[in-house]
């Protein structure tokens, strides 16, 4: 078939639809006219392009396709959260989930990077899943554009469906970089989805030296799943901090904010996990722990799943670990175990889709329980 060797221009950064369009002898500004049709008025086809030209458009036709990767289920909450199972291209069982959770006027799209994820975090299902396979930039930006477009048509003057992306879904954002970069360069720009580089947020577990690089790519701002307030503990409960530890990790944080264009922070993510990382000396150490560093604390009380080995906190327990970090001047949010609590969720998948429906159905239901 002629069709799986068309170039897939969903996927295709700004910078690389240029080329292409320059590749096969078309003006530049072709580009931007096609990136509109796909990323701001969802074509689906070239015969919608209604300003390019009858010739182009068929010659498009013939080399190139708009394709979004295949929809395996969509849920949709009554109070407006939003799932979606995601078959990618590596086969059946190769699926990841996109999840849409609506919070006021805003609504935060959070994306899956990697089917799988190879850092082996010893809380998170999807580490035990181990690695299989990286998405594409047309897999990571259709997720967005799936999104937008189960709104029904996309209108580019129409109320906006998604206004922050956090890149925490399954896998590791830092290890499958260029695609990740990609994807996020279009979320921001202006002639697809527009949204603010301070709500685009890169989540990571310490791939130190991408750090680096991504300061180089985009400005888009970062969170760090710390989890521990020293290395031994860091050590034994996301396992690339035997590589990159932690003083390391903090001197990348610092070099990202200070290379950002304006001032930012950086989120820090801590799951709570009862008995391990969750007393009062802990909260202590981390309190000192990011005394220099400018950023807000987000507790994420561990969701459990079967044979985690793991148990959450109570609410009391959190609450306390909670005060003491604010008393110490931090600015701390919780994530409860509703919907709120589903970028957690989205860390978890596990099994094959059936399962990781079921999975869905269930934060769905938690949150609607919450209400
Ligand atoms: N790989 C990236 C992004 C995906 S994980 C990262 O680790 O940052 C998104 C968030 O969910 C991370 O902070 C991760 O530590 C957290 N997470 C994973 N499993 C979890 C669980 N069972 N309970 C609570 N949070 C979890
Ligand atoms: Fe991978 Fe993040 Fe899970 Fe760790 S927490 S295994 S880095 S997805």
């Amino acid at each position: 078939m002629t069709d799986t060797k068309k170039v897939n221009l969903l996927g295709l950064s700004p910078t690389k639809l240029i080329e292409f369009f320059e590749s096969i002898g078309e003006k530049k500004f072709r580009a931007t006219q096609v990136m509109k049709w796909i990323h701001q008025k969802g074509a689906e086809s070239f015969d919608e392009m209604t300003d390019v030209s009858k010739a182009l458009r068929a010659k498009l036709e013939t080399i190139c396709e708009i394709r979004a990767p295949e929809v395996v289920s969509q849920n949709i909450s009554k109070d407006g959260t939003r799932k979606w199972i995601i078959r990618t291209e590596g086969g059946k069982n190769d699926c990841v989930e996109t999840v849409l959770i609506p919070d006021g006027d805003r609504a935060t799209l959070c994306v899956s990077s990697q089917v799988g994820c190879s850092l082996d975090c010893s809380f998170c299902s999807t580490g035990k899943q181990g690695f299989n396979r990286n998405l594409t930039p047309a897999e990571i930006i259709g997720q967005v554009w799936i999104a937008i477009k189960s709104f029904g048509p996309m209108d580019p003057n129409g109320p906006r469906r998604v206004t922050n992306v956090v890149m925490m879904g399954m896998g590791e954002p830092l290890m499958n970089f260029e695609p990740v970069v990609d994807a996020m360069i279009l979320m921001m720009h202006d002639n697809a989805y527009g949204l603010s580089k301070r709500r685009v947020t890169l989540s990571t577990s310490g791939v130190v030296p991408k750090i680096y690089e991504l300061i180089k790519r985009t400005d888009v701002s970062l969170a760090i799943s710390l989890h521990a307030p020293n290395n031994p503990l860091r050590d034994e409960l996301v396992p690339i901090n035997r590589k990159y530890p932690i003083a390391e990790l903090l001197e990348a944080c610092q070099h990202y904010l200070a290379n950002l264009p304006d001032k930012r922070h950086i989120t820090i993510e801590y799951t709570l996990m009862s008995g391990v990382n969750d007393n009062e000396e802990q909260a202590h150490e981390l309190a000192e722990l990011l005394k220099d560093l400018e950023c807000k604390i987000n507790l994420i009380p561990f969701n459990p799943f079967p044979h985690s080995g793991y148990e959450k906190p109570s609410n009391n327990r959190t609450r306390r670990f909670q005060k003491i970090l604010a008393d110490a001047g931090y600015t701390v949010t919780v994530r409860t175990t509703r919907g709120d609590d589903i970028d957690a969720a989205c860390g978890q998948l596990v099994g094959d889709f059936h399962d990781k429906t079921r999975r869905s159905q269930k934060y769905i239901e938690l949150r609607e329980v919450s209400q």
